[in-house]
């Protein structure tokens, strides 16, 4: 049975996130940190130190074999405070790490728990295959016991800063498709980034990145030969959970910020949350809320239970980004001018039209869930 009851251990686990919230004025900081393109990395580490970048890691790797449920609703409290909490979609790469990464690869990736600081993340994305990623053309080539990783990825998020990316290329001595991931050092020659400038999500950056000729071992291979897509597909189901937990989180902060500007706001001599045309707005905004708000914590529960939750993280990413687009517009046309003029849903609201692409797009969301649901009943 369902059930979304926060146990003690996750109530204490919230209050503690929601203290860091309450300590500062982190909202300064963030529209200081959008504003510059900047990592959060004050307010990230901050939340390491409380063990949120770990929370999922099993104990005996440091972890607190925290459930979805529980991360869940640690989003939903640091979005319902305006964080940008997209900034942590790398937190489940140190599960990832352990489950895949050679020892060698999990020591330089574990170095960072406690820092907040960047640390990897995958590049499949090229300048001519989006959404159709099996048409990828970078490369590598095996030869004198070296491996070289030839070609272009673009979009590539927190690239600007991590120093490893797990770059997905296709055997170039194979006439059948194979395609590997390689764990690569982003110091080493042969490498080229460039940021480019984003509509919103501008906490992290995304650039294009040309590798040629970069010269790798064997030993950096990321997984198993041949296994790349298998490996990403599940990496996928995790992302688009948390995309979704993301939008949510700050649909219900801008829903609260012009709730309370609405009964307090006079206009023709009353609060115009008074009005009928400004209720109907909070009646709509508070049904979108509480069916994202059951989407996110029934496809935790999921994949707390060991679920496969590829057509539920679909739906959850496509609902949620375009619902909370719609919380997020009608929150700021509450607020009248004050919420184009430099408040926080102005930002929200830049961030959630680049959720509806990144991650995989809106449309790719519905072709994935169609195709899950019609299984079922093959
Ligand atoms: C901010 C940002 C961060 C990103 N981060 C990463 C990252 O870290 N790593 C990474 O590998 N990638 C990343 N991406 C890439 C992202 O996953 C792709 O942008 C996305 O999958 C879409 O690819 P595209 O932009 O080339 O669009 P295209 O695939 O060219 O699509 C253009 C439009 O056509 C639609 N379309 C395409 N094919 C079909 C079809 N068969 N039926 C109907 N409609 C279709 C799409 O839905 C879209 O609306 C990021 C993208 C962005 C914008």
């Amino acid at each position: 049975m369902m059930d979304f009851k926060l146990t003690d251990e996750q109530e204490l686990f919230v209050a503690g996130v929601r203290e860091l919230m309450e300590r500062e004025n982190w909202e300064a900081y963030f529209a200081k940190c959008d504003e510059a393109h900047e990592y959060p990395i004050k307010w990230v580490k901050e939340l390491a130190e409380l063990g949120v970048d770990t929370m999922l890691l099993p104990e005996e790797h440091g972890g607190m074999d925290a459930s979805w449920v529980t991360l869940a609703a640690i989003w939903e409290e640091l979005g319902r405070c305006g964080a940008p909490t997209y900034v942590l979609y790398q937190l489940p790469g140190f599960s990832t790490i352990l489950k895949y990464g050679s020892q060698e690869q999990i020591d330089k990736i574990f170095a960072f728990r406690g820092t907040g600081k960047q640390m990897w993340n995958s590049a499949i994305t090229e300048p001519g295959a989006g959404s159709d990623v099996g048409s990828l053309k970078t490369t590598y080539t095996k030869k004198d016991g070296k491996v070289y990783l030839n070609g272009q990825k673009c979009f590539i998020t927190s690239s600007a800063h991590t120093p490893y990316i797990v770059v997905m290329a296709r055997d170039s001595q194979s006439e059948k498709p194979i395609f590997t991931e390689w764990f690569v050092d982003m110091s080493k020659p042969g490498i080229k980034l460039t940021p480019l400038d984003k509509l919103g999500l501008r906490m992290d950056s995304c650039c294009e990145i040309v590798f040629d000729n970069v010269e790798l071992e064997e030993k950096d291979v990321f997984g198993e030969y041949g296994n790349g897509f298998n490996r990403v597909k599940e990496e996928f189901d995790a992302e688009r959970f948390l995309v979704a937990c993301t939008n949510y989180g700050i649909a219900y902060c801008a829903f609260e910020d012009a709730a309370k500007y609405a009964n307090q706001r006079v206009q023709f001599g009353e609060t115009i949350g008074r009005t009928q045309l400004i209720q109907e707005k909070f009646a709509h905004m508070a049904m979108r809320l509480n069916a994202m708000k059951y989407m996110v914590y029934s496809t935790a529960w999921k994949m707390d239970q060991g679920l496969n939750v590829t057509g539920e993280s679909a739906m959850c990413k496509f609902y949620c980004a375009n619902n909370a687009f719609a919380v997020v517009d009608d929150a700021i046309q509450v607020l009248g001018g004050i919420g184009v003029t430099g408040h926080r849903v102005s930002r929200f609201w830049r961030d959630l039209r680049v959720d509806r692409l990144s991650g995989g797009s809106d449309e790719m969301q519905i072709l994935t869930l169609g195709r899950a649901i019609l299984k079922q009943y093959r």
